[in-house]
């Protein structure tokens, strides 16, 4: 197994975009990478085009907590929840007016097979907005039963997972009462992708296409030069 560090391509920080459903959806899908991306210079857009004012106030804290030191945008829409599929053309502007405003390298989002309509509503339109972008499709644990087979893990130190989920409780409290929001579910599924690429705990991602290039190839070559 070959391991590829995320780094960004030049001598800027690392460019992130963070794309939600609703709020919660990135930090349950990809929370654990944030934390480790945090640690490191790092510039963050975060977008959640679904969600009361409640939540969506929960949503920017909880930005702020996974990504304490990043340089951070945060966009929040009020679409209407479980209704994205009919709103195809309004997430499709969000997500070109997103592209226009920032070249992020890496996109987070959710993944055009979740069995939820939001979520794959985002995940279909993502690769149709940025073509220049690494795009991890994150997984989201649901009653449907829709996890499928990731191609990217994205291993995490158990205090990093064990954080993950105390910041998930403590930055969404109204979804505390939800019958699957528990330790078991997050960590759960944290130790089988763990296991599953030989770490204690792990996050993992579907990624449908990506680039590689030789380091030779890639030191001082700009796309324009290929
Ligand atoms: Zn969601």
């Amino acid at each position: 197994m070959l391991s590829f560090p995320l780094r960004a391509p030049t001598a800027e920080p690392l460019s992130v975009l963070a794309i939600g459903a609703h709020p919660d959806d990135i930090e349950i899908g990809a929370g654990g990478l944030l934390l480790g991306l945090a640690s490191s210079e790092l510039r963050a857009r975060y977008v959640v085009l679904t969600g009361t004012a409640e939540r969506q106030q929960e949503a920017r804290n909880a930005a702020h907590s996974f990504m304490p030191a990043a340089d951070l945008t945060v966009d929040m829409f009020d679409l209407p929840e479980g209704r994205l599929p009919a709103g195809w053309a309004s997430v499709k502007e969000i997500l070109e007016d997103v592209a226009r405003s920032c070249k992020p390298d890496l996109v987070i989002a959710p993944s055009s097979d979740d069995a939820h309509q939001d979520h794959r509503t985002i995940g279909e339109l993502v690769p149709t907005v940025f073509r220049d972008q690494l795009y991890l499709a994150y997984e989201i644990p649901k009653w449907d039963g829709d996890l499928s087979r990731p191609s990217i893990y994205v291993p995490m130190p158990a205090s990093t997972a064990h954080r993950k989920v105390e910041l998930l409780h403590k930055c969404f409290p109204s979804q505390r009462g939800r019958d699957w929001w528990d330790d078991e579910v997050f960590l759960g599924l944290a130790r089988l992708r763990g296991m599953e690429c030989r770490s204690r705990y792990a996050e993992a991602f579907r990624c449908a296409k990506s680039v590689i290039m030789p380091a030779a190839l890639s030191r001082g070559t700009s796309h324009e030069e290929l």
